[in-house]
């Protein structure tokens, strides 16, 4: 928990950290319907996004960050809705690889066992969130641990949506207790923030103190006891985070969030040159808080005026965990 001289005061990324990271909300169309689900709300669920579209962008990140400012190490973040619906998933994945671009992928993990045995060995990480409205315990734990049994795939990261409704919370504590049963396993919760208007987003407490101690007092955990049988991953997220006291660690953006220190008003922030986003219609904004003006379109993407230059945060939280892990600090630099 932050006290007044444990404040954050710097967030910066180690040289072997990825240089670029594109956060792409592929389109919002899922086959679970979360009753806190923030992708467009549960109207509107399409697929929008084009493989030629996706490709020309491909292009031009090549040509803009790696050609001309010689960026080195870039990953496209993909994530939905449910991305592995998507019938150019694999192709768009393949030619990301052609060009050395890393490729991660957040999932619900429903897609049916045959796709990971096939495809799981494409994503440098694989974050799989586990939504208890939709999946039951046993089963989410059996295909976290078939995708774990994948030779050449990195360890899985399991994300547990902390559900406010006392049943389904039950059901995700069970999904933590069992995750953490596994010889090798990564495992957060994450805590159900709400979305306001004008994409603003608000922690509001559990109805329990044993929920929100819960919440504030559970770190990301991460065991391995079998170092043989896993694609050793990338270093692609080594962010450091400096405290006021000098203090300095590894950044864990999940756990800022539940101690509730994710708050950077006024900080000099890196999105534009660390980070894009891509929403569901295809717009492109420097992050997903959407923070200075939009960047350009998919549809438009041999037009796109890249930033060069970070900019002053005005939001008065910082949601998102990709977000939170862009440099960023309280001096203008
Ligand atoms: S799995 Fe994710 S994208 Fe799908 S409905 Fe639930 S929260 Fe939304
Ligand atoms: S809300 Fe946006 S601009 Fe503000 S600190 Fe987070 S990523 Fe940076």
């Amino acid at each position: 928990m932050s006290t007044p001289n444990n404040l954050p005061i710097k967030i910066y990324r180690t040289d072997d950290t990825v240089e670029l990271s594109i956060i792409w909300e592929i389109f919002n169309k899922c086959n679970y319907n979360c009753s806190y689900c923030f992708s467009y709300g549960h109207h509107d669920k399409k697929i929008n996004v084009t493989l030629e579209h996706a490709i020309c962008f491909i292009d031009r990140i090549v040509d803009h960050y790696m050609a001309k400012l010689n960026y080195k190490k870039i990953i496209i973040s993909i994530t939905g809705g449910e991305p592995t619906i998507w019938k150019d998933l694999v192709p768009l994945c393949e030619y990301a690889y052609s060009k050395n671009i890393y490729v991660g992928i957040t999932s619900n993990g429903s897609a049916p066992i045959i796709f990971w045995e096939k495809h799981s060995h494409f994503f440098d990480f694989i974050c799989l969130s586990y939504h208890p409205e939709h999946c039951s315990p046993v089963d989410f734990v059996e295909k976290y641990k078939v995708i774990c049994a994948q030779k050449n795939t990195v360890l899985p990261a399991a994300r547990i949506m902390m559900h406010r409704q006392h049943n389904y919370w039950e059901r995700s504590i069970k999904v933590y207790e069992m995750i953490k049963q596994l010889a090798n396993y990564q495992v957060e919760c994450v805590a159900i923030q709400k979305k306001c208007t004008n994409n603003t987003w608000l922690f509001i407490p559990y109805e329990s103190e044993t929920m929100n101690d819960f919440i504030k007092n559970t770190k990301f955990e991460f065991h391995l006891s079998d170092h043989l049988i896993f694609r050793p991953p990338e270093a692609l997220f080594n962010h450091k985070l400096l405290r006021q006291n000098y203090n300095i660690e590894k950044l864990i953006p999940n756990d800022l969030i539940n101690e509730h220190s994710n708050k950077f008003t006024n900080w000099s922030c890196h999105i534009g040159l660390e980070q894009l986003f891509i929403n569901a219609s295809g717009e492109i904004y420097r992050a997903t808080c959407l923070q200075g003006d939009l960047v350009g379109l998919l549809k438009n993407c041999k037009d796109i005026p890249f930033p060069s230059q970070p900019i002053i945060c005005k939001k008065e939280f910082c949601h998102c965990t990709s977000d939170i892990s862009i440099s960023k600090s309280t001096h203008i630099d």
